[in-house]
């Protein structure tokens, strides 16, 4: 077990290093420090230290489809009115995938949640928030069907937690800040992430509508739920009674099946059962919809 692992070639910044994977809160040059789960590393965050709130007045924290969920049943709003109020737009990628970064508070670089009394809400922060002073990346190998992830001290000048007198291993760090969690649920969210960026220019810009539909199903958990009842979803996959029953009424496990409807939305896996037909009922409904546009349109 090593204590310090040192990078010999490093990006040149961290930001670089994490970009969409969990973005640093902070964008200046850090020395990474490369980690295996049971390699032991010096840190400790509390109350009383010295730089208490720091990391938390400069941030550029990206937001998973998990945050968001925690985050909304905390403050007891819509995913809608969440991203309005507390997040801006960003894209994850040269095709315009959308994502979501927290906002910081009028004309300051601070995040939105910040109070003085420390994080506004911190029993479901972020993921990105708990991994700090860790970061991850997640790599798929070509020809590897497996990611591997990799941990990274991230050493910043106002961070003083470094100097505390507390060593806990890799594995230890997340199970106490509840990274664990985290990166279960957002696994297959960041599967996809990951398949689109590696696929590249091979599997082509996504439509415009499949963008859209990436967004909803990301994000909106109340949007996407209402998609599935309507014929657009109805009419092409085949799910059971009981299975819908709980995807309208389990927000986590809607979560979980948008993350298999974007394998099917964006790579064209069979990731949810189709109907029979659905291709041509589809192409029907599209149909009608064009006829009935035109109509409109005559007058
Ligand atoms: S959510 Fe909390 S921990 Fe994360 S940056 Fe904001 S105030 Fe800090
Ligand atoms: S020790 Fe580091 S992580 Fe903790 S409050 Fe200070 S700057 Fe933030």
């Amino acid at each position: 077990m090593n204590d310090e692992k040192i990078l010999d070639d490093v990006p040149a910044s961290p930001a670089e290093l994490f970009k969409g994977v969990f973005d640093l809160p902070h964008k200046s040059p850090v020395r990474p420090v490369q980690l295996s789960l049971d390699d032991k590393f010096r840190f400790r965050c509390h109350e009383g230290i010295a730089c208490f709130n720091e990391c938390c007045k400069s941030i550029d924290i990206v937001l998973t489809p998990y945050d968001i969920l925690r985050l909304k049943t905390r403050l007891e709003l819509t995913s809608n009115e969440l991203i309005q109020r507390y997040t801006v737009p960003y894209d994850m990628d040269a095709h315009g995938l959308p994502g979501l970064k927290l906002s910081t508070q009028p004309s300051s670089t601070a995040c939105i949640f910040l109070t003085d009394e420390g994080c506004g809400v911190y029993g479901d922060r972020p993921s990105a928030c708990r991994y700090y002073a860790l970061g991850m990346v997640s790599m798929r190998k070509k020809d590897s069907a497996i990611d591997e992830e990799h941990f990274f001290v991230v050493k910043e000048d106002h961070c003083r937690g470094h100097y505390e007198p507390h060593t806990q291993t890799v594995r230890e760090y997340r199970r106490e800040q509840g990274v664990d969690v985290y990166d279960e649920m957002n696994r297959g969210w960041r599967q996809v992430v990951l398949k689109k960026r590696s696929c590249g220019p091979t599997v082509g810009k996504p439509t415009e509508r499949s963008l859209q539909l990436f967004l909803m199903a990301s994000y909106d958990t109340e949007g996407f739920r209402e998609f599935i009842k309507t014929p657009s979803f109805s009419d092409v996959f085949d799910l059971d009674e009981e299975i819908v029953n709980q995807l309208m009424n389990d927000d986590v496990e809607l979560m979980k099946f948008s993350h298999r409807f974007l394998k099917q939305v964006l790579f064209g896996e069979i990731t949810i059962p189709l109907k029979e037909g659905a291709g041509e009922k589809r192409l029907a409904r599209r149909r009608a919809l064009r006829a009935k546009h035109r109509a409109q349109k005559r007058g």
